[in-house]
């Protein structure tokens, strides 16, 4: 990997655009597939979203459409330490989301038809089942949706070793050298512009994340996305209680490898106000309006800052891929006291435990919460592969081998048609599905 050097490439097959788990995974299943990739990120490897994340790798709950890529893409997660020869913490250990009463569990129930479809082992777990997935859980609950086959593994580590296998493979990584433009020539993908120079190539892979939308909008693409800030802590060390990933209403944990939980409370989602928030707002309004008591909107230093960057003459107006990068969102400390203490209640065998680390990180969530995958109609070699909707981190190998696929053999081998961009044009979008 290399970081602060020249670029040395004039040309590529394809470019990546970000160095989270989309654009490492598709990186590594192009080099390995022959293909001359270079990825240009900004930051550095599992800087954003793909260091942030809870790490469930988790099927179960998802949009109907989803679902065959999850499936696929936990065959993937069952080999990947093999297949990479790394530690990734996987850990095959089930996914639980718990109901604390009946309607929940109704809501839930409704899942199980999708299961059946696809032929996905979950079931609904009540009473003394649920103690036989989590001794000694505490609280009352109405029951809970099981996946055995679900597991959990570590953002970073996962995300690193794709990056070392594409490099291994043959691909080029350039770190802390950011995009600023994607040249066209002809209705086609000509080339990227980064820090370092200039790239000639006739694919470019947009993995940017919570940026990407900004990038595309420079290609005249308006696509719908937006920020959710997540917060998340990790717990002192505790005796090992369950390999299972549990999502409870007030709080979502898994316990890693070294005995400390990483921990998400549930309610209302934090949005930070922005400029950016009035982008297609008629996307998001709907969903939004219905779910209100889901959000709660801040207005602060992100609003200030956005102000800010659309002066004349600003940083922001200059270079607007690069102005913020680096941004840290400020972790909700409401949150991590309330999930510690949720934990604790559920988990009363443990004994008490203390915050190590909290963070927080931007999902970028799009009107439908499924992501945009697949070629655009113009310009031609311009290929999605963000918006995860915080699904990201399970799909990221999949996604990563499907853009392969498209690039390789100009067909993917599961349907991602309902995931293309056209969709929002369209008028095809359809409500959100996913019950968790
Ligand atoms: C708090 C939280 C909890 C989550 N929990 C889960 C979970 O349990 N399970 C799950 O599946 N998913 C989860 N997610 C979602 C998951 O993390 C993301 O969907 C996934 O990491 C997306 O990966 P990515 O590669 O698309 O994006 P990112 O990891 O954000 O990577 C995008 C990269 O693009 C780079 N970039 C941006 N602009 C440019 C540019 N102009 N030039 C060069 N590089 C650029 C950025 O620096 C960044 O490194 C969670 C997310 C958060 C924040």
């Amino acid at each position: 990997m290399t970081a602060g050097t020249p670029l040395v490439e004039r040309d590529a097959d394809v470019v990546v655009i970000g160095a989270g788990i989309v654009g490492s995974a598709a990186a590594y299943s192009l080099a390995k597939r022959g293909v001359r990739v270079v990825v240009v990120e900004r930051g550095r490897v599992a800087g954003e979203q793909s260091r942030k994340n809870w790490g469930f790798v988790r099927q179960q709950g998802r949009d109907p459409l989803e679902v065959p890529l999850t499936m696929e893409a936990n065959r993937i997660w069952q080999g990947l330490e093999r297949e990479l020869g790394a530690d990734v913490e996987w850990t095959q250990g089930g996914n639980l989301a718990l109901a604390v009463n009946e309607p929940r569990m109704a809501l839930l129930e409704q899942w199980l038809p999708i299961a059946r479809e696809f032929g996905l082992d979950t079931r609904l777990l009540r009473g003394r089942e649920l103690q036989s997935v989590i001794p000694g859980l505490g609280g009352d609950w109405a029951g809970g949706l099981y996946t055995p086959a679900d597991g959990h593994a570590d953002p970073v580590k996962a995300t690193e070793a794709l990056a070392r296998g594409a490099v291994a493979h043959g691909a080029v990584l350039h770190l802390d050298c950011a995009v600023q433009g994607v040249t066209t020539h002809a209705g086609a993908v000509s080339g990227v512009v980064t820090e370092r120079g200039e790239i000639n190539t006739p694919w470019v892979v947009c993995a940017a994340g919570a940026w990407s939308s900004r990038l595309a909008r420079r290609l005249g693409l308006s696509l719908p996305q937006r920020w959710v800030r997540g917060t998340v802590a990790r717990t002192t060390a505790a005796p090992a209680i369950t390999p299972c990933a549990v999502w409870g209403p007030g709080v979502a944990f898994r316990q890693r490898r070294d005995g400390s939980f990483n921990i998400a409370a549930g309610g209302a989602l934090d949005h930070d106000v922005t400029l950016e928030s009035l982008h297609q707002l008629r996307f998001f309004l709907p969903n939004v309006w219905k779910n209100k008591a889901m959000f709660r909107f801040h207005v602060g230093r992100p609003l200030v800052r956005s102000l800010l960057a659309a002066m004349p003459g600003s940083a922001a107006r200059r270079a607007p891929l690069v102005w913020d990068r680096g941004i840290d969102p400020v972790a909700n400390e409401t949150k991590v006291q309330r999930g510690l203490a949720e934990l604790q209640r559920v988990l009363p065998s443990l004994p008490r435990l203390g915050i190590a680390e909290r963070w927080a990180g931007y999902i970028d969530a799009t009107p439908d919460l499924i992501p945009v995958l697949g070629p655009v109609a113009r310009p031609r070699g311009f290929v999605f592969a963000t918006g995860f909707s915080g699904h990201g981190f399970a799909m990221g190998p999949i996604a990563g081998r499907l853009v392969s696929e498209l690039i390789v053999d100009g067909k993917t081998s599961l349907d991602i048609s309902g995931f293309r961009f056209a969709r929002f044009a369209e008028g095809a979008m359809a409500r959100p599905r996913n019950v968790l």
